[in-house]
């Protein structure tokens, strides 16, 4: 049975491009021409429309922008899907979303598991991707080795919606110590350190994480970091402010008290407003040391 992929965008395109190298034959749709194109050129058999695209697949995968977009498909292709197909959604979407779209997929005899990824357009493309999924065993088991053509990692957080949990929890850690290093690189210069100095004694103390050793938002430190070329490609700070705003609503939600989640959020809101969606996350720094 061949393999449907709705969604060839940034992180989607590469992704199916690696289920066809893997050897799975891919069906896909995209409204956008130039994702269609991309993924044609990989392989993917492009068709006009995503009913289209369902039509004999054992799995349907999505990978789109915002929850209000995988609900509006699944409602367009749950009905359409052959019996028994497992519904795997990879975007990032609220938890409530995650929660009513497998309900849409199980209410009509399908499978159902949401696993969103962390390691963006790189290890979209590698194929190193970390997949934090939610659903039923049978679910898991079913999509885990799809899930292995196009990540290294697989985590089974638990039932349906814990994976979007897991990321939106996460990527509030991230949030929040993204700004954290950054306001202490800024009072590190403006306490006479060199920024070499602050990060040769917090990568190896008690400060160290990854928005420091891997993400630095300096330039210098890590030359592979996006602070060395203008805080360009890498995770933008749209999606960093979209995940903060889905971790609020979460804990709003769920009457837990993040205030650093709340502030970061605002934080970003801020940046964005001033910077634009498009440069990596780390760039808040600028803001921040001016
Ligand atoms: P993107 O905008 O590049 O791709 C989304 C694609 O969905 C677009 O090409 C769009 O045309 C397509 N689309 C919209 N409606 C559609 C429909 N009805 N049918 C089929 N396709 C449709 O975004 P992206 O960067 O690939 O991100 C996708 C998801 O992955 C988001 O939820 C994002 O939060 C998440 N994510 C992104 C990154 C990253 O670094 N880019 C990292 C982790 C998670």
């Amino acid at each position: 049975m061949s393999t449907a992929f709705l969604g060839l965008g940034n992180m989607g395109g590469p992704m199916a491009a690696n289920l066809v190298k893997a050897g799975e034959e891919v069906t896909g749709y995209d409204p956008s021409p130039e994702a269609r194109a991309a993924a044609s050129a990989a392989g993917v058999s492009v068709v006009d429309n995503a009913v289209a695209a369902v039509a004999g697949a054992g799995v349907v995968i999505t990978m789109l922008p915002s929850g209000g977009h995988v609900l509006e498909l699944y409602r367009e292709l749950v009905p359409a899907a052959g019996p028994g197909t497992l519904f795997l959604d990879c975007s990032t979407i609220e938890v409530a979303d995650a929660r009513a779209a497998a309900g849409l997929a199980t209410g009509h005899g399908h499978l159902a598991l949401d696993a969103p990824v962390s390691g963006g357009v790189v290890g979209a493309g590698a194929a190193t991707l970390t997949f934090m999924a939610g659903g039923p065993a049978e679910a898991f088991a079913a999509a885990e080795p799809h899930l292995k053509h196009m990540g290294a990692k697989l985590v089974h957080c638990g039932e349906t919606g814990a994976g979007q949990a897991a990321k939106i929890c996460n990527n509030l850690i991230l949030g929040v110590s993204m700004i954290a290093v950054s306001e202490a690189f800024a009072l590190g210069r403006g306490l006479g350190l060199t920024d070499q100095a602050l990060f040769d004694v917090a990568s190896t103390a008690s400060g160290q994480c990854w928005a420091l050793t891997t993400n630095c938002p300096v330039p210098g430190p890590v030359p592979a970091s996006p602070a060395n070329r203008d805080y360009r490609g890498g995770f933008a700070s749209g999606l960093m402010l979209k995940d903060l705003r889905l971790a609020q609503a979460a804990a709003q939600a769920e009457g837990v008290r993040t205030a650093l989640g709340d502030h970061a959020e605002r934080l970003y809101t801020e940046f964005v407003e001033q910077d634009g969606p498009g440069r990596d996350f780390s760039a808040i720094i600028t803001g921040i040391t001016g």
